[in-house]
């Protein structure tokens, strides 16, 4: 039969939960996939970067519920791999430790079926690490081991050799242990152990929501319990444990623990959710803004065909950027076709943009609402008679066209992109502002604070977001919000992305640090083994 067994499968470890830890040739697979068979938790973000057209199944477990057998599980990888190009089975940590990633590889081995492995970086070492423990240190640990805490614990005998486990002085790190902390704890004491030794529990490690739970073989059973952990969760015994007081590099960033929703449009939420995450934060999207074409380009074509006739090109947006080179090039033109113009951008990701376009910005106001542009324009030429073109968003505000006419301008304002209410959903976030688990939400524009108050409804505002502090770019944003009820606790000096995220940090830095020991409900989301 033809192409029978064209396929291949390609066992990837997906990293320990950050999905920027993946492998750069997992990544690579990843995107070129037609296939992506995944386990329990898949980090959104990984399978964001398979393409739309492959297939994506779900084939995980949770708290013991399978979706499908390990053998079902073969049976699917080898059955894809019959009729696709390429089969990713993405796994959590490595595939080959504690993942079963060896018996899919003996099936597909047995079935003819040509595959790679490529390995990822295992929860043992990366959650250690985040958690600020290195796993061998001189002096403190020479080795360091790797094992199973999934054992049965009413078993007569245990596959594992305790006292040789006990007596080794090395560090030891327990999989899937949690449920017999109890067991391994007693095993370790009566095998000689003493009970000082250091031990931690690591929850959703290299997650914003990880969780560290510290004590000795003596107390850590009473302080897990009290802290009610829940899995996944790594195990670490050994003195390694203590180096944490002086390495816990990740816990400290300035905004980790932080749980803060991100209102932008779709396409513009990464600037400042990687920022936010990069200090620490965990961010929860809930888009508002929908940026799409104009309903016609007709009128932005047209200005664009007689553009040496402008005198001044006004830049009010990173969209309006985009839009305007977008069909600058439909027309075969390019940059040198500015030649004759001025250009102003208002802001300095708008700046930036033009830059990536080849154009300098003649003129960039230090303040970035429409009073101070007009000032500035006022100072730097006579704008009587000169020609204006505004490239903007459908429901851009007329106060900067109005002001410029005022001082004597000619301004030609198109529509270069429309936003609308973002119409999706985003119950995980809904549930979260309802249940009081949000610390911070931002606002970047008006239209952000006037959809996302429609979106979650007026009657809700006092009832939901009273902890919750409210960070607006600017004083039009923060206005807005006012006029519907929401006061603004954040607010930076210049009305900038980095400068919205520095004054969060600040106001954080002046609040006293409420750490709830409470265990949180996370949604970062993970790959587990299957
Ligand atoms: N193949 C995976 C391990 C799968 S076994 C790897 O190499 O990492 C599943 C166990 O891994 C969980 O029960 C937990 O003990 C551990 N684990 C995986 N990811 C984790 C994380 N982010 N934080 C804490 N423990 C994790």
């Amino acid at each position: 039969m033809a192409n029978r067994f064209w396929g291949r499968v390609v066992l990837v470890g997906a990293g320990p939960g950050d999905p920027e830890l993946i492998t750069v040739k997992g990544l690579r697979f990843l995107r070129s996939a037609d296939v992506v068979i995944y386990d329990y938790l898949a980090n959104e973000r990984l399978l964001a970067e398979v393409p739309a057209s492959a297939e994506k199944i779900y084939v995980g477990k949770q708290h013991g519920r399978h979706t499908l057998s390990q053998e079902q599980i073969n049976h699917l990888l080898i059955e894809k791999a019959r009729s696709h190009r390429l089969v990713v089975r993405l796994k959590g940590g490595d595939p080959f430790i504690f993942g079963r990633g060896g018996e899919e590889a003996l099936a597909l081995k047995e079935a003819g079926i040509p595959f790679e492995v490529v390995p990822g970086i295992t929860a043992g070492a990366a959650v250690l690490t985040y958690a600020g423990i290195p796993a061998s240190h001189r002096g403190l640990a020479t080795s360091v081991s790797f094992i199973t805490g999934h054992e049965d614990p009413t078993k007569e005998s245990s596959d594992l050799d305790w006292p040789a486990i006990a007596s080794m002085h090395g560090t030891l790190v327990f999989y899937m242990g949690l449920s017999n902390l109890p067991m391994i704890v007693n095993r370790l004491l009566e095998n000689g152990r003493s009970p000082a030794t250091p031990v931690a529990l690591v929850r959703w490690g290299t997650t914003p929501c990880q969780q560290t739970v510290e004590g000795t073989l003596g107390n850590i059973v009473a302080r897990v319990e009290a802290v009610g952990l829940k899995p996944p969760v790594i195990i670490v015994v050994g003195d390694v444990v203590a180096l944490r007081q002086q390495i816990n590099w990740f816990e400290t960033k300035p905004l980790f623990g932080k749980r803060i929703v991100v209102t932008r449009s779709r396409s513009q939420i990464s600037v400042l959710q990687s920022l936010l995450e990069a200090l620490g934060a965990e961010i929860l999207a809930f888009p508002t803004i929908e940026i799409s074409e104009p309903k016609s380009w007709q009128p932005l074509d047209s200005a664009i065909q007689e553009i040496s006739k402008y005198d001044w090109i006004v830049f009010t947006s990173v969209n309006g950027v985009d839009a305007f080179f977008q069909r600058l090039h439909a027309q075969d033109k390019d940059s040198r076709a500015l030649d004759h113009n001025f250009i102003c951008a208002i802001g300095p990701a708008t700046a930036e943009r033009l830059r990536a376009f080849g154009i300098k910005a003649d003129m960039q106001p230090k303040e970035f609402v429409t009073e101070s542009v007009v000032e500035e324009f006022q100072k730097l030429s006579d704008l009587k008679g000169k020609h204006i073109l505004l490239p903007r968003a459908d429901i851009a505000r007329p106060l900067l066209k109005d002001e410029l006419k005022r001082i004597g301008a000619a301004v030609t304002e198109v529509v270069a992109y429309r936003t609308r209410v973002d119409e999706g959903t985003s119950p995980e976030v809904l549930s979260k502002l309802r249940s009081g688990e949000v610390d911070i939400i931002t606002f970047t524009s008006s239209s952000t604070v006037k959809n996302f108050v429609a979106k979650i409804g007026q009657e809700n505002l006092t009832k939901w977001l009273s902890g919750v502090r409210i960070a607006c770019i600017g004083p039009i944003t923060s206005k807005t919000a006012a006029e519907l009820g929401l006061q603004t606790h954040i607010m930076p000096d210049e009305y900038t992305i980095p400068a919205l995220v520095q004054a969060i940090v600040e106001y954080m830095k002046g609040e006293s640090e409420k750490q709830t020991k409470k265990t949180r409900n996370c949604s970062a989301k993970l790959c587990l083994p299957g």
